[in-house]
């Protein structure tokens, strides 16, 4: 147990992390301050949460930066080079971010996901898998439960099957998983990473201590991921959905298969999964392999996978109208998300794409675009440069607001089309996060159908 008691602790950032990371470190007996740019006004709800005697710098950080501190730790949202922790580091704090505080107050069995698309999804249904099996886990992290919030983490032996960003690895030293998972690598917050050699530097924190026994499940589809094998300090347990192992999770002729030790299992058949497309085969198939590694039985595997539903904003089919299939993928928000996407779907697609960039290269979909004769509606601060690199691939439109992109998309969406939110882009331009982007197409959706649906005249 790190001992706390009487040090002087920062909690840089509020909200999901900050919150129950400044609460964690006063119950355990660290003198706390909390510090967010944000305005009082905007975090009141986060503010009312810490008792008076956590001590606190909203709006600016102007007196904090000058006092001295032992620890701080770090929300997943505050750049790792901003000039407070680049000033905390200088004075000799030690700047840690929150995964890796719960690490050290909770040494548990760690499932560690992480990748540029699928976590959710995956950690989701690993937690499930665990679950089913009789392994009390806490699925948490990322996924939106901060892993230093899970009280029975640290006060129960549960494992810990927990979603992790490329944020939060910047500020990992010690954190060491029994398994984790790299589930793709493709280019994502560059804004903040700068490079993509610098992205798969941190996301290879994830295994970078990992040893021996400890497992690494690796996606050897994905160009990046696959690279890893060579890297892996351990052993690596990979997944295919394109090809036959002799040691892993692949999908042979639709059959789900685990083989470990020259020994196979078969989980059942992919067209019985309640989750759709391809990017959800690789999930279903990671997760297989995470939760056999973790030690989870087959039976309890088989039986959590073919039960597992979509979560919500990812390839969720909200409505269909007139005869048009209406996908709100609003959580697609980089390019090789919303490239697997497209792919995966039938039959022409109207797909709404744009919204804030993150120093993304969107020429990848260009070639797809006109592949699939999908017509395109753009939206946000990055309409201008998605365009640039579609002109000449796609038909494309603008749209001033989620509304007008859907009634633009019913209008020219026929009988057996897709209507796909999927912009490759963060929301917060338009929107205050993906749910909102998401809930908004829903209800744009819902207007439609209190209108008379999409252009159901056309054949
Ligand atoms: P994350 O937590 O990594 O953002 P999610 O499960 O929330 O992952 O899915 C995010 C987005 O990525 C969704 O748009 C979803 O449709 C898409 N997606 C899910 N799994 C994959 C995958 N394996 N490869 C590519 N895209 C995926």
């Amino acid at each position: 147990m790190v001992e706390l008691k009487g040090k002087k602790a920062l909690v840089v950032g509020l909200g999901r992390t900050g919150v129950p990371a400044a609460l964690r470190l006063m119950r355990l007996g660290a003198a706390v301050t909390v510090t967010d740019r944000n305005p009082a006004e905007k975090l009141k709800d986060d503010l009312a949460k810490l008792p008076v005697v956590v001590s606190r710098e909203i709006g600016s950080h102007e007196r904090v930066i000058n006092e001295e501190f032992d620890l701080v730790v770090t929300s997943p949202g505050v750049p790792w080079e901003s000039p407070l922790l680049a000033a905390m580091r200088a004075s000799g704090a030690e700047v840690i971010s929150e995964i890796e505080l719960a690490f050290r107050l909770a040494k548990r069995d760690w499932v560690a996901i992480t990748g540029t698309n699928g976590k959710s999804t995956t950690t989701a249904l690993v937690g499930a898998m665990m679950n089913e099996s009789k392994l009390e886990s806490v699925v948490c992290g990322n996924i939106g439960n901060a892993v230093i919030g899970e009280d029975a983490v640290f006060e129960r032996d549960v494992r810990v099957v927990a979603e992790i960003s490329s944020f939060q690895l910047e500020g990992v030293t010690e954190f060491k998983p029994r398994v984790s998972a790299i589930l793709n690598i493709t280019q994502d917050h560059l804004d903040r990473h700068g490079t993509m050699e610098e992205y798969i530097r941190l996301k290879c924190r994830v295994f970078d201590l990992q040893r021996g026994n400890d497992v690494c499940v690796l996606n050897l589809d994905d160009e990046e991921a696959a690279k890893l094998v060579e890297r892996a300090p351990c052993r690596v347990f990979p997944f295919s959905a394109q090809r036959v192992l002799k040691e892993g999770v692949f999908a042979n002729n639709g059959r789900i298969v685990i083989v470990h030790n020259s020994e196979s299992w078969s989980v059942g058949d992919a067209k019985d999964l309640k989750i759709v497309g391809r990017a959800n085969l690789e999930n279903a198939l990671a997760a297989c392999a995470i939760a056999f590694s973790a030690g989870a039985d087959v039976a309890a595997i088989t039986r959590a996978l073919f039960r597992f539903e979509a979560l919500p904003h990812r390839l969720e089919l909200v409505a269909e109208t007139a005869g048009v299939k209406y996908v709100n993928d609003s959580k697609g928000t980089n390019v090789g998300s919303t490239l697997k996407a497209l792919d995966g779907m039938d039959g022409h697609v109207v797909v709404i794409l744009g919204g804030l960039d993150k120093g993304s290269d969107y020429a990848p979909l260009a070639d797809l675009v006109k592949r699939k004769k999908a017509s395109v509606i753009l939206i946000g601060e990055a309409a201008d440069k998605i365009g640039a690199a579609l002109a000449g691939y796609a038909d494309v439109v603008r749209a001033a607001s989620m509304e007008e992109s859907v009634r633009i998309a019913a209008a020219r969406a026929c009988r057996g089309d897709t209507v796909l939110l999927s912009p490759a882009c963060a929301s917060f331009d338009m929107f205050r996060d993906y749910l909102d982007r998401g809930d908004k197409f829903r209800q744009a959706v819902k207007n439609l159908s209190a209108n008379g649906g999409a252009n159901a005249q056309k054949a």
